[in-house]
């Protein structure tokens, strides 16, 4: 049913507020001390391009989902730049400060520092470079010197390690269509807990809103207004909504997610005329005779702020994500969970579940729910991750 005209209403600009998750700590296993094998294989990992790194780890161990941090002494110098790396080429990162791309390496950094991830740089990290002149006294490449902690992250499993895609992500834009494809409830939710999950911003996007002729798709949009999540409707058609999502892009990292075919090529290109097809082109270059693919990564947006542009995070890899961690990314199920009778209440089958009281008093959307129990007994990885969602 759509809300009757007369209850005056916020609009969802004002509405709109981050909406932030807690994780209930007290429930996830303490991670294992040791742990030979992997000790072992990340030691392997360390050898990069025939330089072995440094041992230099402290007791303790580094866990799988570390943030990279590293800082030289000579970090805070003058003749830094600050910058963005947009892209990578095999071991180059390609160094956006602004005004120019530089190609920069990363190889001083680890020589001097263990880091435990196949990418110690990767796209989207901000970083400070210093710039080698040529005897030309021309700028040749750039080298890394410092990354700063990561915020938002696309990550993915490759195998046991969580790698990250993408960091410094700030928000998704979660797009569906109004009809053709009809909007998927599930696959707003299950995007929603991505975001959540990478400690990134979702929202809630519902594009070809001229379709919405009996407005039963703005019905679902407020559904996700209600719980907090900022809302668009768009029409890269009429162009309904198109200004308000340049200001949404403007000064941020973000990825744009969906289904094929809702439209999200069509609103970048009302956005920026030309970005679409720039997203998803993938480079291949020969350096040296040796074939290294550039993994596309960030494109500048003309009105500033970057869009994410990687192959392979359009399934949005949940498996990264425990299964008992679903609950605190269903941001209106947090405040019942604690009010299980079973402290490790999976919210599926128990007696005395709050979560499943509060959705049949109504407090919590039935396909809310469903979403829920749905991720929750998708099959874990391999096996799902083989099948994809987009
Ligand atoms: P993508 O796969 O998500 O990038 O979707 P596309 O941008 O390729 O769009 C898929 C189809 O939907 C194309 O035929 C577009 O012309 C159409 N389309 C995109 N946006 C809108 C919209 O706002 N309204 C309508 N009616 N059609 C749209
Ligand atoms: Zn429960």
């Amino acid at each position: 049913m759509v809300e009757s005209e007369d209850k005056p209403k916020e609009s969802p600009d004002q509405r709109g507020r981050k909406v932030r998750v807690a994780f209930r700590r007290n429930r996830s296993k303490p991670p294992r001390v040791t742990d030979h094998t992997r000790q072992a294989r990340e030691s392997e990992d360390n050898e990069i391009d025939g330089d072995r790194v440094e041992n230099v780890t402290a007791k303790g161990g580094l866990s799988r989902r570390r943030t990279v941090i590293i800082r030289d002494d000579d970090a805070g110098d003058t003749d830094l730049r600050r910058g963005t790396v947009v892209a990578m080429r095999g071991l180059f990162a390609e160094v956006d400060d602004g005004f120019r791309v530089y190609s920069c390496t990363a190889r001083r950094v680890l020589r001097t520092r263990l880091i435990k991830e196949r990418h110690p740089v990767t796209i989207g990290d901000h970083v400070r470079f210093r710039l080698e002149m040529s005897a030309a006294g021309a700028a040749k490449e750039g080298v890394i010197e410092a990354v700063d902690p990561r915020r938002g992250q696309l990550r993915r499993l490759a195998g046991r390690r969580v790698q990250t895609i993408v960091a410094n992500v700030d928000q998704a834009i979660i797009v569906s269509a109004a009809g053709e494809p009809a909007p998927k409830a599930h696959l707003i939710d299950r995007y929603i807990v991505a975001a959540h999950a990478g400690d990134i911003t979702p929202i809630v996007c519902m594009n070809k809103i001229d379709l919405d002729r009996d407005g039963s798709a703005a019905e679902m949009l407020e559904r996700y207004a209600d719980l907090g999540y900022r809302v668009l409707r768009t029409s890269a058609v009429s162009g309904a909504g198109i200004e308000e999502l340049r200001s949404v892009l403007k000064g941020n990292s973000s990825v744009v997610a969906g289904q094929s075919g809702v439209g999200k090529s069509s609103m970048l290109n009302a956005v920026q005329p030309g970005l679409a097809l720039k997203v998803g082109d993938v480079v291949e270059r020969t350096t040296k005779g040796r074939h290294t693919t550039t993994t596309a990564g960030l494109i500048r947006l003309e009105f500033g702020g970057f869009v994410v542009d990687t192959p392979g995070i359009k399934s949005f890899d949940l498996s990264t994500v425990p299964r008992n961690e679903y609950e605190a990314l269903f941001v209106e199920f947090v405040p019942f969970v604690a009010d299980c009778k079973f402290a490790d209440c999976t919210h599926i089958h128990e007696t005395g579940c709050a979560v499943m009281e509060a959705v049949e008093s109504g407090r919590i959307h039935p396909e809310r729910y469903e979403s829920y129990v749905r991720l929750f007994q998708e099959p874990t990885e391999p096996q799902w991750k083989r099948r994809g969602v987009e």
